[in-house]
């Protein structure tokens, strides 16, 4: 088997095969193997979050009845020491060497197919029976009047920047753009987002988006909904963004241009015009199987265009090699798909939303549990946010919202129960440690069956078959007179 790109999905897929007693190869343009989530995405993001959060955590330390400490302005050179050491570390993991071990042959370089079975690299042709197309996706660059002359920088620069910016103008409100706009925010850098739409996070419910606005505009970072770009250039030490909101004119300035407005597949110099493969600047096209329209060349990952996250290549990897290695027909299936936005409070999200349940026409029921009503959050200071459940007609989960604390995690329990078909009452009657953010999930599913349980009809069941005699006290309506 012959993979081309050494990210998340090719990793997976190369250590699989070769596992499995499959002749391996794996190609890697870039100088490393591990992609974009280890070297420009996930992993640097969170480390840089962590640290932003620390900092922003010492700043308010006075809420956790502490001193109010005078902190210095952060060095971001020596943020950056700390993002590359995290870096190195995992790095270890996906090493040429470990791969080696494993039995998959890497070899560094821009392959190109010059036909169905044969690709073209550094001078020498290799063949495979099978192929698969991993090479991920780079962020897009939308055509701006003078962005071209303005320089910019993307999410493959942000985390070995020299310095703190001051200012920063990021332009897109996607999770990459909003993640990045807080944690700045939170270092000390002044940072305005500019977004097209009047929604920040748009795959997600507006109620749940504007919370997190609300967090971050209450941190500092300025907003910009309902825009058009106008046109981008230089002034000075600074850059100026012209934007256009109804017949209002603004101008914009900041130190530095965070592009981060969507993703574009890598499909550049693979010679897929001359195989005649279906694709668009989207991604490639596959089936439910991840075969293209060459029935033996499979693509995963970001360059499909479709979920475009570290555990969807994974996934989608899995099922590549059932596919590829064991010839059963296994399908992709993203129904209950999690995924997570990693804001403080984060967002998380599994299966459909309201907005998903309404573009398809569903009926639903929506229940709410917040987390200032849950004992462990107030004790941490992490009042804000809640979990959203939707119903459908049957009152089966068809989705879930975390917005709040350690979110991400929260929502692993509802990957389980969803995944299982794990019954609502099954949730709620057992038993979650106390205190813990985790019993949000019991008392969501607590609420909605709680209707049913303390209804009407099943009360006055009990008083026939067992005498019960009703309140022994009622609501006092006392006028205190002093
Ligand atoms: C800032 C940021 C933060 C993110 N945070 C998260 C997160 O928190 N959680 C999450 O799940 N996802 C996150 N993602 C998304 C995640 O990084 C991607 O979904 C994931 O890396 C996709 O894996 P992949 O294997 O498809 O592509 P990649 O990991 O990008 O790997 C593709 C590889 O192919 C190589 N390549 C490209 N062209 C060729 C070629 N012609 N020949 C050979 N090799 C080639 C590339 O050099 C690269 O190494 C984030 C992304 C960004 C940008």
């Amino acid at each position: 088997m012959g993979i081309l790109g050494g990210g998340a999905a090719g990793l997976t897929i190369a250590s699989g095969a070769a596992q499995l007693g499959a002749k391996t190869l794996l190609i890697e343009k870039g100088k490393e193997l591990g992609g974009d989530c280890l070297h420009f995405g996930c992993v640097p993001s969170k480390t840089l979050i962590r640290t932003a959060n620390v900092y922003h955590l010492i700043k308010n330390a006075k809420h956790f009845g502490l001193p109010q400490v005078d902190l210095p302005p952060v060095d971001f050179k020596e943020v950056a020491k700390r993002i590359q050491s995290v870096i190195s570390i995992i790095q270890k993991h996906d090493s040429e060497e470990r791969f080696c071990k494993l039995g998959v042959r890497v070899e560094f370089g821009q392959a190109t197919f010059v036909d169905e079975h044969n690709i073209l690299l550094n001078g020498e042709k290799y063949s495979s029976k099978t192929w698969v197309i991993a090479t991920g996706s780079s962020p897009s660059v939308p055509s701006i009047e003078g962005l071209d002359k303005t320089p910019y920088i993307t999410n493959r620069e942000i985390y070995s920047l020299e310095r703190l910016p001051k200012t920063m103008i990021v332009l897109g409100a996607g999770p990459i753009a909003i993640e990045m706009a807080q944690a700045f925010c939170r270092l000390g850098t002044k940072v305005s987002v500019i977004q097209r739409s009047d929604q920040i996070l748009t795959k997600e419910d507006k109620d749940m988006a504007d919370q997190v606005m609300k967090v971050l505009s209450d941190e500092g970072v300025a907003f910009y909904l309902n825009t058009s770009v106008i046109n981008t250039m230089e002034a000075g030490s600074e850059k100026e963004i012209t934007i256009k909101r109804g017949e209002e004119v603004i101008n914009v300035r900041g130190e530095i241009i965070l592009v981060a407005m969507g993703r574009d597949a890598n499909l550049n110099g693979l010679g897929l015009k001359d195989l005649d493969l279906d694709f668009d600047r989207a991604g490639i096209k596959v089936d439910h199987r991840l075969r293209t329209n060459q029935k033996h060349i499979f693509a995963a990952g970001d360059v499909t265009g479709e979920y475009q996250f570290t555990h969807a290549a994974g996934y989608e990897g899995g099922v590549v090699i059932t596919n590829a290695i064991f010839h059963l027909p296994r399908r992709v299936d993203y129904t209950f798909f999690p995924w997570c936005t990693y804001t403080d409070p984060e967002l998380a999200s599994i299966g459909m939303n309201e907005k998903g349940a309404k573009a398809a026409g569903i009926k639903y029921s929506a229940w709410i549990e917040e987390f200032k009503d849950n004992d462990r959050s107030l004790a941490e200071g992490e009042h804000i946010g809640k979990i959203k459940m939707i119903l459908d007609e049957r009152e089966k989960p068809l989705g879930i919202q975390i917005l709040g604390p350690h979110a991400g995690d929260l929502v692993s329990e509802w990957v389980a129960i969803m995944n299982g078909k794990v019954k609502l009452s099954t949730l709620a009657s057992a038993v979650h440690p106390y205190p813990t953010l985790g019993e949000i999930n019991k008392r969501v599913a607590g609420t909605f069956l709680s209707g049913k349980i303390f209804s009407e009809r099943i009360k006055k069941g009990l008083k026939f078959f067992f005498n019960l005699k009703g309140r022994a006290c009622e609501p006092l309506n006392r006028v205190i007179t002093p």
